[in-house]
């Protein structure tokens, strides 16, 4: 099945948090989930009494993970085995790869509101990677690249607004952003305690696991 192409704020009801998906909309009241925040469709809010499996448990961690870098499941698969092949927890090894995709450093970065913005702005040419046009979202950044918007896109509107929002959110750690600039730099691998979002990675191994 490829990439979810449905109504985003149902994501986050269905996952039971927050997964901003949709930039700045998420940050208002006008969020849904903020307004109903039991999981969609005509049950919805039987379910929420109901008891979960342990595997419904950890199909649920495994898709709130991938409903929140905007994977299909055949990417996410992808991502996990190569998590397995390297060296480390699988579970950190899994986050550090999704964090270092292009798309992601560009919304870290504040150049785009939401990861879905970042691997457009990605895929038509806007970014840069040392220097030269990078499109592929799913670029996988290394320490020391310069990442940066290019000179001809820095009057977009989408990217001058999104980077007033990001003093909100904040920069992580192992990214360096000079705002003025439009640009950042890896200055570090991201390690487990960078990636602060509530996630319980080895529920996703023992979903894969099993
Ligand atoms: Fe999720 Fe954002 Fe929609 Fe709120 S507005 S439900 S955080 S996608």
């Amino acid at each position: 099945m490829g990439r979810y192409l449905g109504p985003r704020c149902r994501l986050c009801r269905r996952e039971g948090m927050k997964l901003f998906l949709k930039g700045e909309r998420c940050y208002t009241d006008k969020c849904s989930f903020e307004r109903r925040s039991y999981p969609p469709g005509q049950h919805g809010q039987a379910q929420v009494r109901a008891k979960m499996s342990d595997y419904g448990i950890r199909l649920r961690e495994k898709q709130k993970v991938k409903r929140m870098y905007g994977l299909s499941e055949k990417q996410f698969r992808r991502y996990f085995d190569e998590a397995d092949r390297l060296k480390g927890l699988t579970g950190t090894n899994l986050l550090v790869l999704l964090e270092r995709r292009l798309d992601n450093v560009v919304y870290r970065l504040g150049f785009a509101s939401s990861r879905r913005q970042a691997r457009q702005l990605v895929r038509h040419g806007h970014i840069l990677v040392n220097g030269r046009k990078v499109n592929i979202p799913s670029f996988l950044v290394k320490v020391g690249d310069v990442i940066e918007v290019r000179e001809k896109s820095r009057q977009n509107p989408f990217v001058k607004e999104s980077l007033e929002g990001v003093a909100r959110r904040g920069v992580p750690q192992w990214l360096e952003l000079d705002p003025d600039g439009f640009k950042g730099v890896i200055k570090a691998l991201p390690v487990r305690e960078d990636i602060t979002l509530p996630i319980q990675e080895q529920l996703i191994v023992e979903f894969y696991s099993r």
